[in-house]
């Protein structure tokens, strides 16, 4: 298997916080990597570092090979390549459905607005969000602006979508709407990491699983591994809490 992104010695520090002490994990391609662990554990900062929303204190981020970190690297465009779904959805809400998705397209990628129009378009049908391309998000149902979030993001045509807590902030009924789309996703063969607290998704859905504890990747393994042969006792121990 090839590897898309590999994250050597990894660390990253708010003032004398040292929130992630050293992550080494790599990312193939098509693979579904989802990540499990207590609030705190310094799950959102990996993310954030991945795309760098955050900026590593030490170590390496290689992409394609490349470390992008490295001086000189075109870091707008490893961007380009980072599809990014928040817990909080993150919309443009001065802007309708349609333009949400449009916008990154023109802005960043340089299409026209009727090939950016129809991609956007397209995406929002995999959602079940094309009805709804004049609604402002304020219209919308926290599920319904999750939807639009991940077409935006995969409008970009990203190599990686990268989705922090997708289901958190949603009313239950939602949630199943939104797993459904994902797992139709990596279904699809998009490379994804996810982190979430939804369990059943992760072991269903998942080729990969890992367990972060205080800055660290405790354990790591197939679904199987992680969830009924776990072997360290801390990832027992949150299993036994959450499940
Ligand atoms: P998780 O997503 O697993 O709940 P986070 O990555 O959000 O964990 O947080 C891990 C730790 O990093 C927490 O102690 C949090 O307070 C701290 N932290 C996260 N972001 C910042 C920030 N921007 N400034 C200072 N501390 C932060
Ligand atoms: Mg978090």
């Amino acid at each position: 298997m090839s590897s898309i992104i590999e994250i050597e010695h990894l660390k990253k520090s708010f003032g004398d916080n040292l929130v992630l002490k050293d992550i080494n994990m790599n990312v193939n391609k098509g693979e579904v990597v989802t990540i499990i662990g207590a609030s705190g554990s310094g799950k959102s900062t990996f993310l954030r570092c991945i795309n760098l929303l955050e900026t590593p204190t030490d170590g390496k981020i290689m992409y394609q090979g490349e470390n992008v970190l490295a001086p000189g690297y075109n870091l707008p465009k490893y961007r380009t390549h980072l599809g990014m779904v928040f817990q909080s959805f993150n919309l443009f809400n001065n802007m309708n459905v349609l333009q949400n998705c449009m916008s990154g397209q023109i802005t960043v990628l340089g299409r026209k607005e009727a090939e950016a129009r129809k991609i956007a378009i397209e995406n929002l049908e995999k959602v079940g969000m094309a009805r709804f391309i004049d609604a402002k998000p304020a219209q919308l149902s926290g599920g319904q602006k999750q939807r639009v979030a991940i077409a935006r993001a995969l409008s970009m045509d990203p190599e990686v979508m990268l989705f922090d807590e997708p289901t958190s902030a949603l009313d239950p009924e939602m949630v199943g709407d939104v797993l459904q789309i994902m797992k139709k996703l990596a279904e699809s063969g998009l490379t994804m990491v996810v982190v979430t607290h939804e369990m059943a998704f992760a072991k269903e859905v998942s080729d990969r699983v890992i367990f972060m504890d205080k800055g660290l990747i405790a354990e790591e393994g197939t679904p199987e591994d992680i969830f009924v042969h776990p072997k360290e006792e801390r990832t027992k121990e949150f299993l036994h809490r959450v499940l």
